[in-house]
């Protein structure tokens, strides 16, 4: 099994999931003891954060692009970067790096395609649903994805950051995220991508009436084909 190489840390909520995810799916897909080969670099979200909200994204990518080195001088294999925004800046984060990287949109594109859906409901932080590296990776993938209203899109980003990146999960926000994953249903989405890898923490298949991908999940998956080929 290749060793997969894994920019965590954002947040550090969800890294601790595609943790957990890819030792599940290796123990379930090898049987007996089998646990995944992993590198994980975590940074410090406080960091790239405030990078973020002031658009110094060169300063993010070339933090990353230090830790995705380090990554592959320490034995990875292939490269997941575990959040959707940053893959805003993954050509620059992967400058330098010659091992192969597994893109989160395009996973989650194919997964979607695989079963025959075509106009997902993207719910995610604003700069995923708003500016174009996201939507126009789907769209060139054959999809016609729909984001929510200005209102929704505004609480579905600060839900993340003021509570899910912290580890907070309240009742209240999963309900908030029900009533706008329904409203995108309404407006005829036909299934929903959890676009930010701690939205998982509110939604899932139970509680949404469409099919829906989970990005971290999909992720996981995708990784774990590429480490076993
Ligand atoms: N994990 C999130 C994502 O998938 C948001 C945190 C970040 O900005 O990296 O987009």
């Amino acid at each position: 099994m290749k060793t997969i190489g894994i920019l965590g840390g954002m947040s550090a909520a969800s890294t601790q999931i595609y943790y957990r995810e890819l030792c599940r799916l290796t123990r379930e897909s090898l049987g007996g003891l089998h646990s995944p080969e992993l590198l994980i670099r975590s940074v410090d979200f406080d960091e790239i954060e405030k990078l973020q909200a002031s658009s110094d994204w060169d300063t993010a990518a070339e933090i990353l692009r230090e830790k995705a080195v380090a990554l592959e001088r320490g034995g990875a294999d292939l490269i997941i970067m575990a959040t959707n925004t940053m893959h805003k800046v993954a050509d620059k984060i992967l400058g330098g790096v010659s091992i192969p990287f597994v893109h989160i949109a395009d996973a989650t594109a194919t997964a979607i395609l695989d079963r025959g859906f075509s106009r997902p409901g993207l719910m995610a932080t604003a700069f995923t649903m708003e500016q174009s590296f996201y939507i126009d990776r789907l769209v060139a993938q054959g999809l016609s994805p729909m984001i929510p209203g200005a209102g929704d899109r505004a609480e579905t980003h600060r839900i993340i950051y003021d509570e899910l990146c912290r580890d907070v999960v309240r009742k209240e926000s999963r309900l908030t995220y029900e009533l706008i994953a329904e409203r995108l249903v309404d407006r005829g989405c036909d299934c929903l991508i959890l676009g930010c890898t701690e939205v998982g923490m509110l939604l899932n298949q139970d509680n949404v009436g469409v099919p829906v991908f989970d990005t971290t999940l999909v992720h996981c998956e995708a990784a774990l084909q590429a480490a076993l080929q």
